[in-house]
């Protein structure tokens, strides 16, 4: 088989980069080792971090490329390569103005969340996205897409340091696939894989994973094997917020950004709650148990939003995933940490609310740097148990901001780029919401530019 691009993944990262290819005339071939398509970012929260759209110019909140740019690296840290940074900043708004004009609907609701200095998260219905997107590849008549067939090895010439195709598995048996133009490894992260975790995150060991079924490290190891450099891999970190115990819902909860403390099994704060969640997840999993509860009251808890699932805090209490008293002591009897210290950590937190001194933490605001925080008084109050999930590995394969992978030496595997969860370098020490989802769109539609010698303008 030959097409121009051969794509190893069906998620978003895969069909961004099959829709962009495609819509420049080339022939595209997918390929999905699962029966079904989607990966992580069909079962995600469906959270994109968009700035400086019509939709936050409409609801009065002013961001832009720059404040953007600045809060990835402000959270990224040293690791956090400021070329993939401006890439994504450079090409996200298009990216926005490109789902939309494929039909994609957001819902009205823009909040903020990890990272976020300003409301920028922009909510999908994760899994139609990736259905429309499907869709929309579908009649361009460019594009094929297998299903249960597995890219197994790429194709090298060690000569000209060039890939050229994958071998692949098919329900028939092996395939040998050429590319024209290049091979696009969009094939998500390693979350499904603790073995590959345990290797570069010991700590994550006790951690809950989550994600696409078939996510466990395919086209990491399939270019690491052929020289390439990784980026982030000691970066791998539990997200906060997810119930211990809950199988219906895979997001975390996240009543700190509205306001809740967290406190661990002795009814101490251990964070600034506003830090990203990745943070506060590492935070989490060093205390006893490897666990904590939000600690919220009425108020709070009704500032949710149903629109955001991370925010969707009235489903919780619908399925029971609250623990609720009229008392603060009440409650503490049931989550079984001593009263006395819960009371005097809610009271110290609202003198600290009160005078705008976080003399433990230095907690400032809600998330980030947006939002005032709230005196937590008012009954009934709440309890959400929470752990770190990993839901992502957000590390990987070192590539350029074209999306070319980067060898151990420096150099070009020519032939070879990479898109979306697989890629290394971006996020760096913490994470924002709904930049991984969005680094897939816009990191795919880069790749296939790349792969065409499009400018990426
Ligand atoms: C529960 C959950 C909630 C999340 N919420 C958010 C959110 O709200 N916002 C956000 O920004 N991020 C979120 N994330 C992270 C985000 O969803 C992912 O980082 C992103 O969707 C990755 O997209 P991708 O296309 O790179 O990978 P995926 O969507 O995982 O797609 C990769 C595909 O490649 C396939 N594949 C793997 N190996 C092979 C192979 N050898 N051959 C062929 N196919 C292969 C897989 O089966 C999979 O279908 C969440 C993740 C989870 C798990």
């Amino acid at each position: 088989m030959e097409a121009d691009i051969l794509i190893v993944g069906g998620g978003a990262a895969g069909f961004a980069c099959a829709l962009e290819a495609a819509e420049r005339g080339a022939t595209v071939l997918v390929l999905e080792k699962q029966p079904e398509t989607g990966g992580s970012s069909a079962m995600s929260g469906g959270c994109l971090a968009f700035a400086g759209t019509e939709m936050q110019r409409e609801q009065g909140i002013e961001d832009s490329a720059e404040l953007l740019a600045n809060d990835l690296k402000q959270l990224g840290g040293t690791d956090a390569d400021p070329a993939l940074i401006a890439a994504f900043a450079t090409h996200q708004l298009e990216t926005y103005d490109w789902l939309k004009a494929h039909g994609q609907v957001f819902s009205p609701a823009l909040e903020a969340s990890s990272g976020q200095s300003v409301p920028r998260v922009h909510t999908v219905d994760p899994a139609d996205m990736v259905r429309l997107l499907a869709a929309r590849c579908r009649t361009t008549g460019k594009v094929t897409l297998l299903v249960e067939t597995a890219a197994r090895r790429l194709q090298h010439d060690p000569a000209a340091h060039r890939v050229t195709g994958v071998l692949a598995e098919g329900r028939d048996g092996p395939i040998d696939i050429r590319a024209r133009n290049g091979v696009v490894l969009a094939s998500g992260g390693f979350s499904r894989n603790p073995d590959l975790v345990r290797q570069f995150a010991p700590d994550c060991e006790h951690a809950v994973f989550v994600g696409g079924a078939g996510n466990v490290g395919d086209g990491l190891r399939m270019a690491w094997a052929l020289g390439a450099d990784l980026r982030d891999m000691a970066q791998i970190k539990g997200t906060f917020g997810k119930h211990p115990t809950d199988e219906l819902n895979n997001h975390s909860c996240l009543c700190v950004y509205k306001g809740a403390i967290a406190v661990n099994q002795d009814g101490r704060r251990f964070v600034d709650e506003s830090l990203s969640y990745k943070l506060l997840g590492a935070a989490c999993l060093r205390q006893p148990y490897g666990a904590a509860f939000q600690i919220l009251d009425e108020p709070i808890l009704r500032s949710g939003d149903n629109e955001v699932r991370i925010l969707d805090f009235e489903r919780r209490l619908e399925e029971g995933l609250f623990i609720q008293a009229d008392t603060l002591e009440g409650l503490a009897r049931q989550i079984e940490v001593p009263e006395e210290m819960l009371t005097k950590t809610v009271a110290d937190y609202n003198a600290y609310v009160d005078s705008g001194e976080d003399r433990e933490f230095g907690r400032k605001h809600l998330v980030h740097n947006h939002g005032a925080l709230r005196r937590i008084e008012t009954a009934p109050f709440y309890a959400y148990p929470s752990t770190a999930a990993v839901y992502g590995t957000y590390c990987g394969l070192r590539v350029d901001p074209a999306m070319h992978v980067i060898d151990v030496f420096g150099e070009r595997i020519e032939g070879l780029l990479a898109a979306g969860e697989v890629v290394g370098g971006f996020h760096g020490n913490a994470y924002m919401t709904g930049s991984a989802l969005g680094k897939a769109l816009v990191f795919g539609r880069i790749a296939a530019r790349t792969a065409l010698g499009a400018a990426a303008g």
